[in-house]
């Protein structure tokens, strides 16, 4: 009768001459088949929405389901777990239609203590003494977790608190640890077991935490010191194919002209650089130069950089050392794209060669110190919330037990199907 009272607690209406019956869902039976089964019209899928259409296809084999069946077999309820706390609700109406709902599942739970004696294994011993799979594996990966289990030897015992869930008569879910009194020899040790299934000898636990430490740090950085006195040359890659002269045979001209200025090799379409920091005095075309950028730097001094395929500043221009001025080319008086390099100092012409190339870019290191928080892991141990309680209803059930000396073991009466 009490299994029909706790039908009943479920909220489900009463049938009269009705029969009771549960069973384990077969693994990949589908909802549908199981109405198509007790003839319930698929048409009640059209009003189930969306959202509760997932949990169909997680019906638990694990969870018994019940059915409430009539005289003629015609199915009045069913209650159908899709998980440990909720289940699907069948229920018949009046004019032979069903509902469907999603409910909550009504379930007691019990405590029990099982005693374990090592004879072969941990996990044989317990499934042997208790006939509970979920509870001999759990047992054996919490105390994993805390002990050396290898070190459990043949007359070893543990005692074990655990809590079930009833429902209807029929063990309900996995079982859940509580606690554990472990005996090696002499040496006898409680172990508690939190929520989450850690077990914490004594009720401790050692915790992780992270706390941010600040720490100096001292980076080497590479920077490029800024060449402020002397000049660069114009390209990266400088080859001399003609030199700075007074008097030179010109190929174009056929005749002794002076040169005033130093030829550099460079591809069409080399980058040239301004030689130092300065103002565009010129840009644009010129005579014999072609298309040439004139730059005016402190100390009196002017760069020329002529025959070029394209001018990359104007007139007026702030340039800084370095920076690109335009491109190498052969537009002008020239035989072949070049670099023709002049350089004038209070308006004489000087062999740029004296001074080009004297301010070399140097990079440099510098130390530089900085701060950085950085996560440091530290460990601390923790008193873990209602293991006391446990341990005492753990020795408590003991004494108790021992008291009516009951045998040793605390199987259960009622079926479990794991
Ligand atoms: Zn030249």
């Amino acid at each position: 009768m009490r299994p029909f009272l706790a039908w009943l607690t479920a909220g489900l209406v009463c049938a009269y001459a009705a029969v009771l019956h549960h069973g384990y869902w077969e693994k990949g039976k589908r909802f549908n088949d199981y109405l198509k089964e007790h003839g319930v019209p698929l048409s009640i899928l059209q009003g189930i929405s969306k959202e509760d259409r997932v949990y169909l296809s997680e019906i638990r084999s694990r969870y018994p389901y019940f059915e409430l069946l009539d005289t003629n077999g015609t199915l009045e309820q069913a209650l159908i777990p899709i998980s440990k706390e909720m289940q699907i609700s069948l229920v018949r109406k009046r004019d032979g239609n069903y509902t469907f709902d999603i409910i909550p599942i009504v379930y007691t739970t019990q405590q029990h203590t099982a005693h374990i004696e090592i004879v072969h294994s941990l996990y044989r011993d317990i499934v042997a003494q208790t006939q509970n799979k979920s509870l001999a594996s759990k047992t054996v990966r919490t105390l994993k977790g805390v002990i050396d289990t290898r070190r459990l030897h043949k007359g070893d015992t543990i005692d074990i608190l655990y809590r079930i869930g009833i429902r209807n008569g029929l063990v309900h879910g996995e079982a859940e640890l509580l606690a554990m009194r472990l005996k090696q020899g002499k040496e006898v040790r409680f172990i508690c077991v939190d929520e989450e299934g850690r077990g914490c000898i004594d009720g401790k636990r050692r915790e992780r935490y992270t706390v941010t430490k600040r720490t100096k740090s001292v980076t080497l950085k590479r920077y490029v010191q800024r060449a402020t006195q002397g000049f660069i040359f114009p390209l990266r890659h400088p080859v001399v194919t003609s030199s700075f002269s007074y008097r030179r045979w010109h190929p174009i001209l056929h005749r002794y002209r002076p040169h005033h200025g130093t030829d550099f090799r460079a591809r069409y379409g080399t980058p040239l650089y301004a030689v130092a920091d300065g103002r565009v005095s010129y840009a644009g075309w010129m005579r014999g130069y072609g298309k040439v950028v004139k730059i005016r730097h402190a100390g009196g001094y002017e760069s020329l950089y002529a025959h070029q395929s394209r001018i990359r500043v104007r007139r007026g221009q702030r340039v800084r050392q370095g920076q690109i001025i335009g491109y190498a080319g052969s537009t002008g008086r020239s035989t072949g794209p070049h670099l023709h390099f002049g350089l004038t100092k209070n308006g004489r012409w000087i062999d740029p060669m004296r001074v080009l190339g004297k301010g070399k870019r140097r990079i440099r290191t510098k130390r530089v110190i900085g701060y950085k928080d950085i996560p440091v892991i530290r460990y601390r141990t923790v008193t873990v919330k209602g293991c006391e309680a446990k341990k005492r209803a753990l020795m408590q059930a003991l004494r108790q037990e021992e008291r009516v000396k009951l045998p040793r073991s605390s199987k259960l009466s009622i079926p479990i199907r794991k």
